[in-house]
């Protein structure tokens, strides 16, 4: 929970904010114990960027680790344009869902975008296990998105509002576990 800084949306922003302003990366309290003295504790590094030539790519790309001064353990907070727990970032799983949701097969998808068509499988799988959850936060907040007849319509209207990597941030923020 907590663990996406919204708001940054490129690698390139995310690298500018680790040289000026790292402290917009302090989560705001431990998330095993609850305690807001968090002190900076290195950093790891992730292999995130996927989409730039491989000659400028920004690999490996390094994320913020802080510790937290009671109960010892480590955190960290990723920029919203990585996603946690998953190899790829929100703008691709995006574009590729953005197929299937348009009335396009899986295999079609997987032709054209980025993961593979057992990839792309799991996330739609997922897409719509979690669209009664997430659905239901998301339009207690942006009413706009209205009532759908079904759980495709819905992310149609969703990703055409705003893109996944901002729902994602924002249902983070309400605590629901994402992805
Ligand atoms: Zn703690």
């Amino acid at each position: 929970m907590y663990r996406i800084v919204s708001g940054i949306t490129t690698l390139n922003q995310h690298i500018e904010m680790l040289s000026g302003t790292p402290e917009v990366y302090r989560p705001h309290a431990c998330p095993h114990c609850g305690l807001n003295r968090l002190w900076r504790h290195g950093c790891y590094h992730r292999k995130a960027d996927r989409s730039s030539p491989i000659c400028n790519k920004l690999n490996p790309v390094p994320i913020l680790r802080f510790c937290c001064q009671g109960c010892r353990h480590t955190c960290s907070r990723l920029p919203a344009c990585i996603a946690p727990r998953r190899w790829y970032d929100w703008k691709v799983q995006q574009q590729a869902l953005l197929m299937p949701l348009a009335g396009y097969s899986l295999h079609c998808a997987s032709l054209v975008a980025q993961p593979c068509r057992h990839t792309l499988r799991r996330w739609w799988q997922w897409l719509e296990a979690r669209s009664e959850d997430f659905g239901f936060h998301l339009r207690s907040r942006f009413i706009e998105l209205g009532r759908t007849p079904d759980w495709k319509s819905f992310w149609r209207a969703c990703l055409a509002h705003m893109p996944l990597s901002d729902a994602m941030a924002w249902l983070d923020q309400q605590g629901v576990s994402v992805p």
